[in-house]
């Protein structure tokens, strides 16, 4: 059994991705799962074999603890920590070659605290999993905004320490020009071109996080299912090779 999370901010797309993505298993003949581990989501375009709503109501732990509604959802996953012997359970009956994890959009759980580890180790146990990072294309048509997205990529590979693959969302959202322009950031100088004058902190922040890339972001459409086959390609190859990547 392989598990494959989806993270990224809030509205990147993580949950029409999870949707899209087990449709296309599916058509290939893969046994598919899914987990949903977002205790906010009110409505959910598929049907999950694993859902965190179960144990936490994060509308009940806003009112019981008088928080707002981010806090709330940070609370709720560290109440959901407490049931981790009843929720492996319920894990280790899901019997599916694939595992799609959908996970809550607070980046404060993968980027600043353990928890997103330790909730993403809980989940996955022995198994191999991946972590897919969207990066939302309208949010990264600006170049300053594709650097921030980079970093919180790079916080999150760093918490939770699992294989990452950046891949852009939305894709379909932007025209050719914008994508071809994405898309030669991803290889690097003409991204620090585009910024224009920054400091020399940042310069050199962002050289070596572009250097550093292995593989340029993926981009994919959910809703018009660009890119899957090589999401999936690099998906296979990270799982069934093991090989360490960004
Ligand atoms: P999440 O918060 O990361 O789970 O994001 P959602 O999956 O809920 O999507 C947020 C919004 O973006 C919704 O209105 C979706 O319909 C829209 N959306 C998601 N994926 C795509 C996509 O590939 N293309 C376009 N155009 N919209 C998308
Ligand atoms: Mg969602």
């Amino acid at each position: 059994m392989y598990f494959i999370f989806f993270t990224g901010t809030a509205g990147a797309g993580k949950t029409t991705m999870v949707k899209e993505f087990q449709d296309y298993l599916l058509q290939l003949g893969l046994d598919t799962a899914v987990i949903n581990l977002d205790p906010a989501v009110e409505q959910l375009p598929y049907a999950p074999d694993f859902d965190i709503r179960d144990y936490v109501d994060a509308l009940e732990v806003m009112e019981k603890y008088n928080l707002g509604p981010n806090s709330s959802l940070i609370a709720s996953i560290d109440l959901v920590l407490t049931k981790a012997a009843e929720i492996k359970k319920d894990i280790d009956n899901i019997e599916a070659n694939y595992v799609l994890v959908d996970t809550p959009g607070q980046v404060e759980l993968f980027a600043y605290r353990d928890t997103g580890r330790i909730i993403s180790s809980l989940i996955s146990g022995e198994n191999k999993a991946v972590n897919v990072f969207l990066m939302d294309s309208f949010l990264a048509k600006e170049a300053r905004s594709y650097v921030s997205l980079l970093l919180l990529s790079s916080a999150i590979k760093f918490r939770l320490n699992l294989p990452q693959i950046d891949a852009l969302s939305k894709i379909d959202l932007l025209n050719e020009k914008e994508s071809a322009k994405i898309s030669s950031w991803g290889e690097g100088e003409e991204l620090i071109d585009e910024l224009g004058v920054v400091d020399d902190y940042s310069f050199e922040l962002v050289r070596t996080i572009v250097e550093n890339l292995d593989n340029p972001p993926i981009p994919v459409s959910a809703t018009k299912n660009i890119g899957f086959d090589e999401l999936y390609a690099i998906i296979q190859r990270i799982l069934a090779g093991g090989e360490d990547y960004l």
